[in-house]
């Protein structure tokens, strides 16, 4: 029998919150396959990281710290990756649906000749099988994919799953890995000259969705209500990928992942890769024209009526409540 190997991701010194997810997803399906938790850390100078995953859900942690890995590059993680398969034996490969995780896992899948699922929010195993489940046409179908023999390569959304919680009992062991075949070089690291509000710490978002309609509706009528209610302003993908506003506005699943005490979504549908981001907010307010909208499954309180009438009539509420 295989082993499930997690593919741990470091970000800013530390090791992603979606890895502990990743943990718990592997650590649930080890009960159920009854197969062994393995995972690799890999970077330059991250024993204690790789120590600090072990004890928390990451089972058996390969090491492969190397300077060929401080920098992400797409060969040289591939390397060590296939190394860790091969030391671990793993029948199912996990990994966050990251940037680098988009990056490494189809060529994984391909070079290892397996099968390949993306994207998934929930991984079962039943009927001698792992069984997975990814949102399909804007999170309107789930579609079951069923692994019927050989090995896996899955990559699972960030935020569809609880972080492990606890401690277990681990192990660190050094993973030699060949970087003969390394081609990508990495050059520099570009950060985005982000001047706005930082969303993960705001306690109140009013966030925009196509909605909205235009760039200037966002000035006109989502910020002021932001402004009146002293919180940050949001958007949904298409708002970004328009151009209408810049990518660190975005909340979800491929942009920021937020937790504020009052979240308002207004003119957004709620696909799922939305919802990864707002749904553990405390209270959400939706607001959209259509009732069927899957933002209302989510939300505390649901305004079904058009946002250009109820945004601007609560911004003059809660300015005209603070005099
Ligand atoms: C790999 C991947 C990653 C993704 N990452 C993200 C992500 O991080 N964040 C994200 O948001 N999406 C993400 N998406 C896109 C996601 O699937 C949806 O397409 C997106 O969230 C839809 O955005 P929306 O709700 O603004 O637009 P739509 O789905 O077009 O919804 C617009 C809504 O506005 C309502 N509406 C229209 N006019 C009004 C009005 N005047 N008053 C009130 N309501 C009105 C409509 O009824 C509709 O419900 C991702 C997709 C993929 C495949």
């Amino acid at each position: 029998m295989g082993s499930i190997l997690v593919v741990a991701e470091i970000q800013n010194g530390a090791i992603r919150e979606a890895s502990y997810e990743l943990a718990s997803v592997a650590q649930s399906l080890a009960g159920t396959s009854g197969r062994e938790v393995k995972s690799l850390v890999m970077g330059s100078g991250i024993g204690a990281l790789a120590e600090e995953f072990s004890k928390k859900g990451g089972g058996s942690v390969l090491v492969a710290d190397d300077a060929a890995l401080e920098n992400y590059n797409v060969d040289a993680a591939n390397a060590a990756v296939r190394a860790a398969v091969e030391a671990a034996s793993a029948d199912l490969i996990l990994l966050s649906n990251t940037p680098s995780g988009w990056d490494v896992a189809p060529r994984l899948a391909a070079g290892l000749d397996a099968g390949f699922v993306g994207d998934c929010f929930r991984i079962d195993f039943d009927g001698g099988q792992f069984n997975f489940r990814r949102r399909v046409f804007n999170g309107k179908l789930d579609a079951h994919v069923s692994a019927i023999e050989g090995t896996i390569v899955a990559t699972v959304q960030p935020g569809a799953t609880p972080p492990f919680e606890g401690t277990t009992d681990g192990s660190t062991s050094d993973l030699s890995v060949g970087f003969e075949g390394v081609r990508a070089k990495f050059v520099e690291t570009k950060k985005s000259d982000s001047t706005g509000v930082d969303l993960s710490k705001a306690d109140i978002i009013v966030s925009g969705g196509r909605g909205v309609g235009a760039p200037e509706k966002f000035a006109e009528v989502i910020q002021p209500l932001a402004d009146a209610l002293g919180g940050a302003m949001g958007a949904s993908r298409p708002v970004v990928d328009a151009g209408w506003l810049p990518h660190h506005y975005q909340v979800g699943s491929s942009g920021q992942v937020v937790q504020p005490k009052l979240y308002i979504a207004a003119g957004i549908s709620g696909a799922i890769q939305h919802l990864v981001g707002m749904k553990s907010s405390n209270y959400i307010i939706a607001i959209n024209k259509d009732p069927d909208a899957p933002i209302f499954e989510v939300a505390n309180l649901g305004v079904v009526a058009d946002l250009f009438d109820v945004v601007p009539a609560l911004t003059e509420a809660v300015n005209g409540a603070k005099g």
